[in-house]
């Protein structure tokens, strides 16, 4: 080994704060004998090592190889820099530089280690519901400002006791340097109220909130990114309160177990599940349900939405004990579709007609974020909401693009920040034709500028001139005199799935983009599209064909009245036995048919979403829903899956005909053929079209790679089926596996296209 002695200057970014990095990297450079300092800084993590060139080489290869399990380096730099004099190594004060930034880091669940001190008697924790560590905790809901310090969170209030200062400054105990780290002397702790009243406090509010909960009542709970609902998911009264309560009619409610064994009593969790369930982010995943016993709380499906204790506090409230419930209703405390409170004082105001108890804490939330949700098929995981554990992670794109700020869709809104090749897309925000939700979106969009020192080039929105995003983007880019692009719905869809497979954003594929809803560019409403196309450009190649929406907007929530439509302007006499009949007057068939013939307040629509619900009614499911997909996901439930036939189509110059479709359906039924097997038929069906249509553009422009997008694929059949047809003639496939493939993808789609077209431009 030599003695020749040299210093590097090492650079790293990416979720390298509140992570443990940097004790990480105090620890590493003691055991290799570097010289030196790290220093956390609003642009990422700077250490100066000085020591041999071998020891300093395998100090860069080990901080690749051994990092924290909850860090991710984006990008690490070394260069050779003048040499330090020092001796030892030395964590320094965190730095604030102009214009920079780090990457803010999600909150994440217990981990092993404080699960365990939390239930040792012995240990100074024992049943402290704010127990966590370098790997574990708050971080994201708790964050005011960069740099990830105590001071920059809701710790702020809460001065270290000697013993957790101790913690905190020894680089061999694994709280060195853990923001959030309390304990029962320093900490925040538990408040239980009544009526208003403050009635308990620390566990004393603990045991009165479980009571309240074993006896049939609803508490409204302190999670970590909002107030949640609670009561026991086997007490059909509390539920039908809590249904009223929330004004949720059918809408599945997410549940939470303590552990994977009792989940198992009423699902049959695959192993890819087991591993969602229990990943540091612990979503809700949506489990194939074994028995009826816990249907009622997802009524009308055959699947169940859990999740397992992910802060100290849930495992509080859900530790087994004799007669106490074993599963727990666990929704978010809001009214509809409002964002989830997060205020004390406002969430014992609004939920008061709810909850029956309130167990609140005095650490405040300061970034609103809901429970994650995914679904896992054999193959692969659909994200369906993207917020606590993920949010906000960036997702990296292939090239640098300018600083875009793209303001989303209006239902399942998520925008997106693009800063070189990151693309932070915010967490799940909710349906913004609610007006809480859109002073939450205000005020998210407000924190994510401030947290990641953002200052917008671009601004990108929807073309729908409604959507109250693209008003909010139209002002701000007047407003700040900025460059306004807007982009067509499905493009987005196309490139938002293009750009988080890190694929070249200006290769073209063919995007399979199937939603409910969608601005066109003709005006009509889109949704069933087959695009050819890039971030920069789109040709519309084919689509299903254009069929009458009854009163717009207002159909979606009555399915029957869209079969009823679409039937008649098939020319397709309307089936004496059909399920609709029931629902509807022959007064009310009479009226939307001369609204078709006289083409009154009817908008044209090639949607997808909406053949699911004409078939969905049609087939007798479902003749009214209350949340967006319900008559989908009730007919993908019923749909037997080992039915293979498929009913006729015609595809003539790129426009999908449905009459053979709904012909065959109806003859199917007047052969008595079962619901389980037309609904399969139909699902079989829109996958093969899809085939037959990818086949043919392939065979026209050599394009080999298919994007899938667009809310329809949730739909788990449909989508293992299609990917199985297009396997089968050998396409390149990209899912959405980071972003959900609804609207919460569109935000990304938008930035990409704004970003390219920009770049490609100067
Ligand atoms: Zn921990
Ligand atoms: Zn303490
Ligand atoms: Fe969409």
């Amino acid at each position: 080994m030599s003695d020749k002695q040299e210093s590097i200057l090492i650079t790293i970014q990416g979720i390298v704060q509140g992570v443990g990095f940097r004790p990480f990297i105090y620890n590493l450079a003691n055991s290799l004998n570097i010289a030196g300092t790290v220093k956390n800084t609003s642009a990422g993590v700077f250490i100066e090592a000085h020591s041999t060139p071998e020891q300093l080489d395998n100090f860069y290869t080990r901080i690749q190889s051994d990092a924290p399990p909850l860090s991710r380096i984006d990008s690490i730099q070394r260069e050779k820099i003048k040499v330090i004099f020092c001796s030892g190594f030395s964590i320094l004060e965190s730095e604030v530089l102009p214009g920079a930034f780090s990457i803010v880091p999600p909150d994440m669940a217990t981990c092993p280690d404080c699960f365990a001190e939390m239930f040792d008697p012995h240990d100074r924790r024992f049943r402290y519901p704010f127990i966590n560590c370098t790997n574990c905790g708050p971080r994201f809901s708790i964050i005011r400002r960069m740099p990830y310090d105590r001071p920059s969170t809701s710790m702020e209030g809460f001065p270290l006791c000697p013993e957790c200062k101790a913690e905190y400054d020894d680089p061999f105990n694994r709280r060195f340097h853990a923001q959030p780290i309390a304990c029962p002397t320093c900490g925040p702790h538990l408040s239980y109220y009544q009526n208003g009243n403050l009635t308990g406090i620390s566990e004393d509010a603990l045991q009165k909130a479980r009571d309240l909960i074993k006896t049939g009542g609803i508490l409204a709970l302190k999670g970590i990114g909002g107030y949640q609902l609670v009561c026991d998911a086997h007490n059909t009264n509390a539920l039908d309160r809590l249904r009223s309560g929330k004004l949720r009619s059918s809408k599945p409610f997410a549940l939470m177990a303590w552990d994977k064994e009792i989940i198992s009593e009423y699902c049959s969790p695959s192993e890819n599940d087991e591993r969602l369930l229990s990943s540091p982010q612990h979503p809700i995943v949506i489990l194939q349900a074994t028995n009826n016993k816990l249907q009622h709380n997802a009524p009308g499906q055959n699947t169940l939405g859990f999740m397992l204790p992910y802060t100290p506090l849930h495992y509080l409230i859900t530790e087994p004990q004799n007669s106490y419930p074993d599963v727990l209703v666990m929704t978010s405390g809001n009214i509809s579709e409002e964002p989830m409170l997060i205020d004390d004082i406002e969430a014992q105001k609004k939920l008061a007609h709810v909850a029956d108890g309130f167990l609140g804490h005095n650490r405040p939330i300061l970034n609103r974020v809901d429970d994650s949700v995914m679904k896992t098929l054999p193959h692969y995981y659909i994200p369906i909401r993207r917020a606590r554990g993920y949010s906000p992670d960036p997702v990296i794109i292939s090239e640098e693009l300018p600083e875009v700020y793209a303001a989303g869709a209006l239902l399942k809104n998520t925008f997106t920040l693009v800063k070189q090749k990151q693309a932070f897309v915010s967490h799940f925000i909710g349906d913004l034709d609610n007006l809480e939700t859109y002073r939450d979106y205000e005020i998210s969009i407000d924190n994510y500028f401030k947290l990641f020192q953002f200052t917008p080039q671009i601004v990108a929105c929807d073309e729908h001139p409604d959507f109250l995003s693209t008003q909010f983007a139209e002002s701000l880019a007047c407003n700040s005199n900025l460059q306004l692009l807007k982009v067509q719905h499905h493009h987005a869809h196309l490139a938002a799935c293009l750009a988080e497979n890190k694929q070249p954003l200006d290769k073209a594929v063919i995007g399979l983009c199937y939603d409910g809803t969608g601005y066109g560019t003709d005006g009509a409403i889109w949704g069933g599209e087959i695009l050819l196309g890039n971030a920069l450009e789109f040709q519309r190649k084919a689509h299903l064909e254009y069929l009458p929406l009854p009163g717009g907007d207002q159909a979606i929530k009555k399915p029957y009245r869209i079969l009823i439509a679409y039937l008649h302007a098939l020319n397709i006499p309307f089936p004496e036995n059909c399920p609709t009949n029931d629902h509807c007057s022959p007064t009310e068939l009479q009226v939307i048919h001369s609204q078709v013939d006289k083409k009154l307040n009817i908008v044209n629509t090639s949607s997808m979403g909406r053949l699911f619900d004409a078939a969905a009614a049609l087939i007798g499911v479902r003749q009214e829903i209350s949340y967006e997909g319900q008559a989908a996901i009730e007919m993908e439930a019923l749909a037997d899956p080992d039915e293979k036939w498929t009913y006729p189509f015609s595809i003539e110059d790129g426009i999908i005909q449905v009459k053979p479709l709904f012909m065959a359906i109806i003859e199917d039924q007047k052969r008595q053929i079962s619901k389980n097997i037309i609904a399969a038929r139909f699902h079989n069906t829109v996958a093969n079209l899809s085939k037959q249509i990818v086949v043919n553009i392939m065979e026209e422009t050599g394009c080999k790679t298919v994007a899938l997008s667009g809310g329809v694929w949730q739909n788990s059949l449909l989508m293992e089926i299609t990917t199985h047809l297009l396997n089968g003639v050998g396409v390149e496939l990209l899912l959405h596996r980071l972003l959900p493939p609804n609207d919460g993808c569109v935000s990304l789609g938008q930035a990409v296209v704004a970003g390219m077209i920009t770049k490609r431009k100067k």
